[in-house]
């Protein structure tokens, strides 16, 4: 049984956001024998053929962006016996414990017992079965939910969070910049957690470098799913205009000029999606391109809106995030990008605009942008709340799938 939020959910926003919710649920359990996901009074409940497959899915739905919680219930009919038995079994998965409560809820149903009746019914049965524990009405260690919904009976006692946010699909597309380092997978995750459609452009050093860094993002990609699942990874082969910029400008604006043309090209592929932000996973000051100055003279090359979910996160909080959300290992391993490609000695810590308008006129920055556009490739992944623009799918054959 999958609970959400519904605070600022009402009247069509929810069923819409509701529908996008079992969509995902269904789409992260596309693995295991699903045989229903439907809505019961406010709940969204999934339902599988085979028992075996109830614990894996468990943690898998925790992850899915939307789900506020996650309890494993057990669906009986309204015969006492049938649900006590089946309070007994949940009280005694729920882990260990001392104190227990019942707390029955009853929606649109004709049953003639209260909550009240049901309470104590349920009590009674548990504390025949369990001597030795005790009832207590406040902060007890284990809630026995029991949720009688017309002619069926829920319950449920183990229950843990799940990640919360809104389902993705909800909130629209955005781009994010990925690069294999800890920071952007996180960033992307956590605008996937709000709901937004994530696609993430990978600049790559090749033809200078090798192509492990773009092996990582897919290996990011796969550790996001099932639960978050992204649909579409576009590389941009970068190694050579970044050659050509380090002959052109001085060496200290260099990081700026890449950047700005990382920013550049980031906002033509948005425009093709429909994705209506950038994202990238900058934390002020953390590295020499991430300063006030040097954010601003990246920024200007763009007119979309630039969110950075991590501008004022701490290192340690984003590593603890990576690791939860399984990317930190990823990240972890070494492979050259375009990050470390022609890296000054000495970066720009504080761009002076003067100098950077002046160093950007060095090179043909117009046609530059316009090459990698054209040189975008892409590789596809399962997903259902992706879809691709029409105006890239007539050249999909020209432009996809490498590797
Ligand atoms: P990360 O850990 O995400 O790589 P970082 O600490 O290495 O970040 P920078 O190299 O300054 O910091 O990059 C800042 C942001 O720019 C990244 O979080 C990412 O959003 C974007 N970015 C950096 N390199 C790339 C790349 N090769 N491809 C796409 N985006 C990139
Ligand atoms: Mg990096």
């Amino acid at each position: 049984m999958v609970h959400y939020h519904e605070v600022g959910l009402k009247g069509k926003n929810r069923a819409h956001f509701e529908r996008i919710l079992m969509d995902s649920i269904k789409a992260a359990c596309a693995a295991f024998s699903i045989s229903c996901v439907t809505r019961i009074s406010g709940h969204i409940l999934v339902t599988f053929s085979r028992a075996e497959d109830v614990s894996s899915a468990f943690e898998v739905i925790r992850k899915v962006p939307g789900v506020a919680r996650v309890s494993l219930a057990y669906h009986t009919n309204r015969e006492p016996d049938e649900y006590g038995r089946a309070a007994i079994r949940a009280l005694s998965e729920a882990g260990v414990f001392e104190t227990f409560k019942v707390s029955a809820k009853r929606s649109n149903t004709d049953y003639p017992l209260t909550s009240m009746d049901l309470n104590r019914q349920v009590g009674e049965v548990l504390c025949e079965a369990f001597p030795d524990k005790k009832v207590k009405m406040r902060d007890p260690d284990v809630t026995v939910n029991v949720l009688v919904v017309q002619g069926s009976v829920y319950v449920y006692a183990r229950s843990e969070r799940g990640v919360g946010g809104l389902p993705v699909g909800s909130a629209g597309k955005v781009v994010t910049l990925l690069s294999s380092g800890i920071d952007s997978p996180v960033a992307t995750w956590m605008l996937a957690r709000r709901g937004a459609v994530c696609v993430p452009v990978h600049f790559s050093g090749r033809p200078q470098t090798a192509d492990t860094s773009e092996y990582l993002c897919q290996d990011i990609i796969a550790a996001l799913a099932p639960a978050i699942q992204i649909g579409r990874l576009y590389v941009v082969p970068f190694g050579d205009c970044q050659r050509e910029i380090s002959l052109a400008c001085p060496s200290d604006l260099r990081v700026i000029m890449y950047r700005r043309v990382m920013y550049a090209v980031a906002e033509r592929i948005a425009k093709i999606e429909g994705a209506k932000a950038i994202v990238t996973g900058e934390s002020l000051g953390q590295v020499a391109s991430q300063t006030l100055e040097n954010i601003m003279a990246v920024n200007e090359v763009v007119d979309i809106p630039v969110f950075r979910p991590l501008i004022g996160s701490d290192k340690q909080e984003i590593i603890a995030r990576a690791e939860a959300i399984g990317t930190y290992e990823i990240s972890c391993e070494t492979a050259p990008d375009c990050c470390t490609l022609f890296m000054p000695r000495k970066p720009e810590t504080h761009a002076k605009l003067d100098a950077v308008h002046a160093a950007w006129d060095l090179f043909d920055h117009e046609a530059m942008i316009e090459h990698l556009v054209d040189a975008v490739e892409y590789i596809d992944f399962e997903s259902g709340s992706y879809k691709p623009p029409r105006m890239l799918r007539e050249r999909h054959d020209e432009l996809a799938p490498r590797g």
